[in-house]
């Protein structure tokens, strides 16, 4: 069961990816840690990204997809895997098809998590954190009880700048016209599952289980 995760900023891909590969027990592969164990291990693509990255320079899509490689071409791929975070352009998502080819592999699912901008921005920006003790609310999931103020410690909560509307509004933005294209590219393929991601997450994570066991 070879499976692309996809989802905007805020859809609660993160906590789908930890259900499906605690439920199907295929290895989670995410770009960070990819990166990170290629690093620590110091293979052959891994000392090259770390070159760039100890420059301070973006890592180049070849390198990047040498490490998704490296990383796919292990045992523990051999009964499927998650892919979350990979491919970001149509560019990689071509570079991923041929080197499955060359593993003899294929995608069975992309399965896109969608949720309407408005909740999204709902759900991005509601993060309040305490100024005194850094205990974390949200005003619509995780209020506090009484508007402002910390409940544990009274101190005063505030926004980060990250969570503020028109930083959200314009990151969420960038993620979508990077999407777009990458969506369209795997609808023609027929591969691509879009999932009603509104719902409460239990039942996002039923759509994506009962998708997931129609494959095998
Ligand atoms: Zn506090």
């Amino acid at each position: 069961m070879n499976i692309v995760l996809m989802g905007l900023p805020g859809a609660g891909k993160g906590t789908q990816a930890e259900k499906i590969v605690d439920q199907f027990q295929i290895p989670h592969i995410s770009t960070g840690d990819m990166f990170r164990s290629a690093i620590k291990e110091g293979t052959k693509m891994g000392l090259e990204a770390k070159s760039y990255m100890d420059q301070g320079l973006l890592v180049p899509d070849e390198v990047v997809i040498g490490i998704v490689n490296e990383r796919l071409g292990k045992d523990d791929c051999n009964k499927g895997f998650l892919l979350d975070g990979f491919p970001r352009t149509v560019a990689q998502a071509e570079a991923l098809d041929l080197l499955l080819e060359k593993l003899n592999k294929d995608i069975d699912a992309v399965v896109y998590i969608e949720v309407d901008q408005n909740s999204l921005m709902q759900r991005l920006t509601g993060r309040r954190i305490c100024r005194d003790c850094g205990a974390t609310y949200h005003v619509i999931y995780n209020p506090p009880k009484v508007e402002g103020t910390c409940d544990k410690c009274g101190g005063e909560l505030y926004q980060r700048d990250d969570d503020k509307e028109e930083t959200v509004a314009t990151r969420l933005e960038v993620n979508l016209k990077q999407v777009e294209p990458l969506l369209s590219y795997y609808q023609k393929k027929e591969v691509l599952q879009s999932i009603d991601g509104n719902q409460d997450i239990n039942k996002v994570f039923e759509s994506v289980e009962k998708i997931l066991r129609g494959l095998a």
